[in-house]
């Protein structure tokens, strides 16, 4: 006769595998029917009374029944793991067995309350990185920069300033500090709830560039100041470079740049244990490229900022156009600003559907900044 095992038997008689074997239930006690062995003896059956048997939890994950008798050829153990014969056991065992069954049972079921637990936590984060992935992490990178606060962003961008600064010929005041810093405070004045205190610092340098660190930690060089033919052509640089500042772009560029990981943990869990990776990225917050979309939210916004400020922005464009212009020199701002005709022309059509405006000049005279800078009288080289 075949029988459908329900159960696994070990004892010294059985092979290390243990016999697989059919249990049933009866008022007495247990039948234990074992199946043939391979030489076609006949299966052979067990009785076993409730008296004789002790009760525990077992299995690779505890959460089977397991039943202990002295079996006449030795010691014998006895595995259920199907619940409807576990759920008969429990019915027909008499009451003095009902404790230790009931403390199995309570230990199958905190075994199969950790593996939800433990399956949970790993189906989260699957759904974590699944999302991740399926916002090209763009939205996840937003929702980590505004979990970041401004006075973290600053100290961030601060020792990166100051580290940075130490190593340059900076100008500390004069009229080219002056004209500066009035424009930077005219354009900042423009800006609705400003959480940044801007600094702008002149660097003593040929190099055409000027570029902003998180916290609004500003750095213009003198070379970009001497290519500029009016105060109107700097303001649109700076205009530029305080927004990506204002939309936080360094930082987007920074948590990118940390990887997704740092992004789950700076969202789920505190930015300050994240500050010492940070530290590190001094140096690379110098070389830092935005992305298009970045630039061109930099440059919308700070036309739109120049507007506000009343302050040309015909200058803006007439640089950006001028920079593009292949000539001698080191034009630092295009390796990170590449312009592109393009470029020009959205800021020009934007311009064109804003209503005409007076512009207001600043305090001081250009050419004579320019002539403080060194740079050649007359028109602009
Ligand atoms: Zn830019």
């Amino acid at each position: 006769m075949t029988i459908s095992p329900n159960a696994l038997c070990f004892g010294d008689e059985f092979p290390a595998t243990g016999a697989p074997c059919l249990v049933q239930i009866e008022a007495h006690g247990l039948t234990v029917t074992y199946a043939p062995d391979q030489d076609g003896a006949e299966s052979r059956s067990e009785s076993v009374c409730f008296s004789e048997l002790s009760v525990s939890a077992g299995g690779l994950n505890h959460d089977q029944l397991v039943l202990h008798w002295a079996g006449s050829t030795g010691q014998k153990t006895l595995y259920l793991k199907n619940p409807d014969v576990i759920r008969a056991f429990r019915q027909m065992a008499p009451d003095h067995m009902s404790r230790p069954l009931e403390q199995a049972a309570e230990q199958v079921r905190q075994a199969r309350q950790r593996h939800r637990v433990v399956w949970g936590l790993v189906s989260g984060t699957v759904l974590v990185v699944v999302l991740g992935l399926w916002f090209g992490s763009d939205a996840l990178v937003e929702l980590a920069v505004n979990r970041i606060p401004v006075e973290w962003e600053q100290k961030l961008g601060e020792s990166a300033y100051r580290e940075f600064l130490a190593g340059q010929d900076v100008t500390k005041d004069g009229l080219a500090v002056a004209a500066v810093k009035e424009m930077t405070q005219r354009l900042a004045s423009h800006v609705p709830n400003n959480p940044y205190r801007f600094e702008v610092t002149v660097v003593k340098s040929d190099v055409v560039n000027a570029f902003a660190l998180p916290g609004g930690y500003v750095v213009v060089f003198t070379g970009l100041m001497k290519k500029a033919e009016s105060p109107e052509e700097v303001a649109g640089v700076l205009a530029h470079e305080l927004n990506h500042v204002l939309q936080r772009h360094g930082l987007e560029r920074i948590i990118k740049q940390l990887g997704f990981v740092a992004v789950v943990s700076i969202v789920l869990g505190n930015p300050p244990g994240l500050g010492g990776v940070m530290k590190q990225l001094g140096v690379e917050l110098m070389t830092l490229k935005f992305g298009r979309a970045q630039e061109t939210e930099a440059d919308t916004t700070g036309l739109d900022l120049l507007y506000r400020a009343k302050i040309n922005p015909e200058g803006m464009i007439t640089f950006f156009q001028r920079l593009a212009e292949k000539d001698e020199g080191r034009v630092e701002w295009l390796s990170t600003h590449p312009m592109s005709s393009a470029r020009a022309d959205h800021l020009k059509a934007r311009l064109a559907e804003m209503p005409k405006q007076k512009a207001e000049p600043f305090s001081f005279e250009w050419p004579k900044v320019r002539e403080v800078l060194g740079a050649s009288s007359g028109s602009a080289p």
